[in-house]
């Protein structure tokens, strides 16, 4: 904390992880120590920040703040997505480059950690104004991108058109026709199965719990928070299983709909309106809206958190349980609070920590690099089943993991030390650097 004032998010992060290292650091103490390798782990080997200007439609200048942390490179490339939201600062993105380190680990695919972005707000800005954004920002960071060194992508903020913005500056700043960024259009070297990677990793997550745990999916009420591009295709995967998703939200409020969420009205009101989810319950009767927080107080089996960091605090999980609630799976990165997170793993409810729940993203990232390195584009059918099979190794990681250390069931510590073992592994291997 002494080392990094301010940054809360990250200390956050940090101290969840190492907590839940504990046995594998006592086993290891004297020699992480002499290798300062705590140290090196959560010190990001290059932190990179700059001004951003650019013009809106009436002629005013603005600047923001970019921000890309290259955390750990042992592995791979550094790989993460752009966020653009207002609340960015070093500190989140750092939180966030900290865990993807542990998350592309898990994925088994050869991927650093890495994360970036800006506290600009996307929202109401013309497509104009986003693009002067887009390459104004990229201006700036091409030069410490690239296919083989550091490939970003999207995340909150950023989808399908800030990337194509980003890429066209990229291309015409460095002539090169390279898979810098992972996401891009299917027209110029994008992934089929990218889009819904994340949200339908999830459930594929969820499935490997529920079966383990002797459950089927069928029937299931589910609990979905956000309206992004997790959440959407949380819900569409959830919903392909049989199951029933009861809610969405945004930051201004959320939405309880007990038939069902009606999947096409929520992407005509959000991929092609850009509107907000308020909107579902005009259109729709019979449909409540909630002004601002209480997704978590609906009755459901199962709770996805897909929209942003600690967006489910201690009051939240305790009211989950008592409704019933038995499995939560973290769509999102860090959505839990600490004390959710420890209500969930003492009252005997079975948890995933977003590092592994939601890595079925960054993996199909990485299949999107794989086709760009060979100019090959892989059918829809082959990418979910290569991203469905990562999301079998990754529970099944996980779990093992655990077990090893005696704490079976408890997916936080399985994830962190499966996660964490492999990155130790490589960096021994590679010296101290
Ligand atoms: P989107 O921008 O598509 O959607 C984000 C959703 O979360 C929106 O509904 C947004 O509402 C809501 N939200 C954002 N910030 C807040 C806030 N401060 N309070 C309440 N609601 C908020 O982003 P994604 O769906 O891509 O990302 C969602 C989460 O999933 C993030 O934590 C991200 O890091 C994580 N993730 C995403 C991956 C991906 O592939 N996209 C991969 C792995 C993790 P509003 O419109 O009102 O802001």
């Amino acid at each position: 904390a002494e080392k990094n004032p301010g940054e809360k998010e990250f200390q956050q992060a940090v101290k969840e992880v190492l907590d839940s290292l504990r046995p594998v650091i006592e086993a290891n103490e004297e020699q992480y120590r002499k290798d300062a390798l705590l140290e090196r782990m959560t010190e990001p080997e290059r932190i990179i920040t700059f001004r951003v200007p650019w013009v809106d439609d009436n002629g005013q200048a603005h600047v923001n703040r970019g921000f890309r942390v290259q955390f750990n490179s042992a592995i791979g490339p550094y790989k993460g997505g752009l966020r653009l939201h207002p609340s960015v600062n070093l500190g989140i993105i750092k939180f966030l480059g900290f865990e993807q380190t542990f998350k592309n680990s898990l994925t088994g695919l050869p991927i650093g950690g890495g994360k970036g972005g800006s506290d600009f707000d996307p929202k109401g800005k013309s497509d104009r104004e986003i693009m002067k954004f887009c390459q104004s920002f990229m201006t700036e960071l091409y030069r410490h991108i690239g296919a083989d060194t550091d490939v970003p992508a999207g995340d909150i903020g950023v989808g399908g058109r800030e990337i194509g913005y980003l890429y066209g500056q990229y291309k015409r700043l460095t002539g090169l026709y390279e898979g810098v960024l992972t996401g891009k259009g299917l027209t110029y070297g994008g992934s089929l199965a990218r889009t819904e990677a994340t949200g339908y990793g999830l459930v594929y997550m969820v499935r490997e719990m529920l079966l383990n745990a002797g459950m089927t999916m069928e029937g299931k009420t589910v609990a979905v928070s956000g309206s992004g591009n997790v959440a959407i295709y949380t819900t569409e995967k959830a919903q392909q299983y049989g199951m029933k998703v009861v809610t969405l939200s945004d930051s201004n409020g959320w939405i309880y709909d007990p038939n069902g969420i009606d999947l096409d009205l929520v992407k005509q009101i959000k991929e092609v309106r850009r509107g907000r989810i308020k909107e579902y319950a005009e259109a729709k009767p019979g449909v409540e809206y909630h002004e601002g927080k209480g997704v978590w107080s609906v009755k459901c089996d199962i709770a996805l958190p897909c929209a942003t960091q600690n967006e489910l605090d201690l009051e939240d999980a305790k009211q989950l349980k008592a409704n019933g609630c038995f499995l939560v799976a973290e769509g999102a990165n860090m959505p839990s609070t600490r004390e959710a997170t420890d209500f969930f793993l003492e009252s005997g409810m079975m948890f995933m920590p977003g590092k592994a729940a939601n890595a079925g993203g960054v993996a199909t990232s990485a299949l999107e690099m794989s086709q760009n390195s060979e100019r090959l584009s892989w059918t829809f059918e082959e990418v979910d089943e290569k991203l469905h099979n990562i999301m079998i190794n990754i529970f099944k990681k996980v779990d093992e993991a655990a077990k090893k250390y005696g704490y079976e069931g408890n997916y936080v510590m399985g994830a962190n030390i499966a996660g964490f073992e492999k990155v130790v592994e490589a960096m021994n291997a590679q010296g101290i650097v």
